[in-house]
C-alpha cells in the first residue's frame, strides 16, 4: 500500500524534507518504529513505513503527511526476501535512494528453553536477523552510491541474558555483531552503522508480554519502574530521539556502537 502526499491549503506539502534523506524504518506500524518514522521525519526524512501491518504502516505514513512530510506506507515481511527487495526499490523509486535504515521489525515468542518449539526459535531468529540483514543488503547499494548512509538495528538489554528469552536474547546479541561488522564494512563509504539496546518500553509488545504473565500492567510498570535508575519506564520517544541523533550528519563518527537506552547504567 502506498500513501501519497496530500496537500494542504497554506501550506507546502513537503517543508522540512531534506533533498536526498530518505529513511526506511521496519516494523514501523506501531510502538517503538511508528515513533522513530515520526522523528525521522521531523528530522527532514522522507520516510518508507514498512510492517507486515499495512493498515497500521498507512496510519503512521499518514501521521507523517498530515504533519507536513513526506511518507508512503509498504506492507511487507521482512522475512521474505524478494519482499524485501521490493520494499526498498519501492521507497527508493517513490522518495528517491534509501540512505538511512532502521531494522526496528520485531518479535517474541518466549519461553524456557525446555519448552522452546523449533518454530518459536526460528520465528525469532527470522524476524530479527534474517530480516535485519535481507533489508540492509538491499540497502546498501544505495547507501554506497550515495557516499553516505545510516544504519540502525534495534537490539535490546535482553542481548545480555534474559530467562525466558533463549531465542530473543541470542537474536538480538546477534544483532550487535552484525552492526558492528557492518560498520567495519561500510564505514570508508561513508556509512554508519550503530545498534539501540532499549531496556523496557511501553509498547503493544511489552504489553503483551506481561498480559501473559497475568499481571495488570499498570501494576508491572509501577513495580519495574521501581527498578529503573531514572524511575520509570522508556517511551517510544525516548528511543526514536537516540536513532534520530544516530541518523543525524552529528552522528558521522559514531559507529559500530551500542547504545543502551534503558533509563540507567545496566543493560
Ligand atoms: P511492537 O509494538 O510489537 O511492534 C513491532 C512491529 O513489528 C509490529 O507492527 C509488527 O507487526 C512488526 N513486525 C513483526 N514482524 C514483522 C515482519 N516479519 N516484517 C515486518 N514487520 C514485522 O514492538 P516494539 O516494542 O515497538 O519493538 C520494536 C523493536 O524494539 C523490536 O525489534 C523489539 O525487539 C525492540 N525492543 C523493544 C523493547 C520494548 O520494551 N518494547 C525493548 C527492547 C527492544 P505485526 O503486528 O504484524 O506483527
Amino acid at each position: 500500500m502506498t500513501t501519497q502526499p496530500t496537500t494542504t491549503p497554506g501550506k507546502t506539502t513537503q517543508p522540512t524534507t531534506m533533498p536526498g534523506r530518505v529513511a526506511l524504518v521496519t516494523g514501523a506500524a506501531r510502538g517503538i518504529g511508528a515513533a522513530i518514522a515520526r522523528r525521522l521525519a521531523r528530522d527532514g526524512f522522507a520516510v518508507a513505513a514498512v510492517d507486515t501491518d499495512a493498515e497500521g504502516s498507512a496510519r503512521t505514513a499518514n501521521s507523517i503527511l498530515e504533519s507536513g512530510g513526506r511518507a508512503i506506507a509498504v506492507g511487507a515481511d521482512v522475512t521474505h526476501e524478494q519482499e524485501s527487495s521490493r520494499a526498498v526499490a519501492r521507497a527508493s523509486a517513490e522518495l528517491g535512494p534509501v540512505t538511512a535504515l532502521v531494522n526496528n521489525a520485531g518479535i517474541l515468542r518466549d519461553n524456557m528453553l525446555f519448552k522452546m518449539s523449533t518454530e518459536d526459535w526460528d520465528a525469532v531468529l527470522n524476524v530479527h536477523l534474517r530480516g535485519a540483514f535481507l533489508m540492509t543488503r538491499a540497502a546498501q547499494a544505495h547507501m554506497i552510491e550515495a557516499k553516505w548512509g545510516r544504519i540502525v538495528n534495534l537490539s535490546s538489554t535482553s542481548a545480555l541474558g534474559k530467562r525466558g528469552q533463549a531465542n530473543y536474547a541470542a537474536a538480538k546479541a546477534g544483532l550487535q555483531g552484525f552492526t558492528k561488522t557492518l560498520a567495519l564494512e561500510l564505514g570508508k563509504f561513508g556509512v554508519t552503522a550503530n545498534a539501540i539496546a532499549p531496556g523496557f518500553i511501553d509498547t503493544e509488545m511489552v504489553h503483551a508480554m506481561v498480559d501473559r504473565m497475568g499481571v495488570e500492567f499498570d501494576d508491572w510498570k509501577t513495580a519495574a519502574g521501581r527498578e529503573i535508575a531514572v524511575g520509570r519506564v522508556g517511551t517510544p520517544d525516548d528511543v526514536a530521539a537516540v536513532a534520530g541523533f544516530l541518523c543525524s550528519d552529528d552522528a558521522a563518527y559514531v559507529s559500530g556502537q551500542v547504545i543502551y537506552v534503558a533509563g540507567g547504567p545496566r543493560g
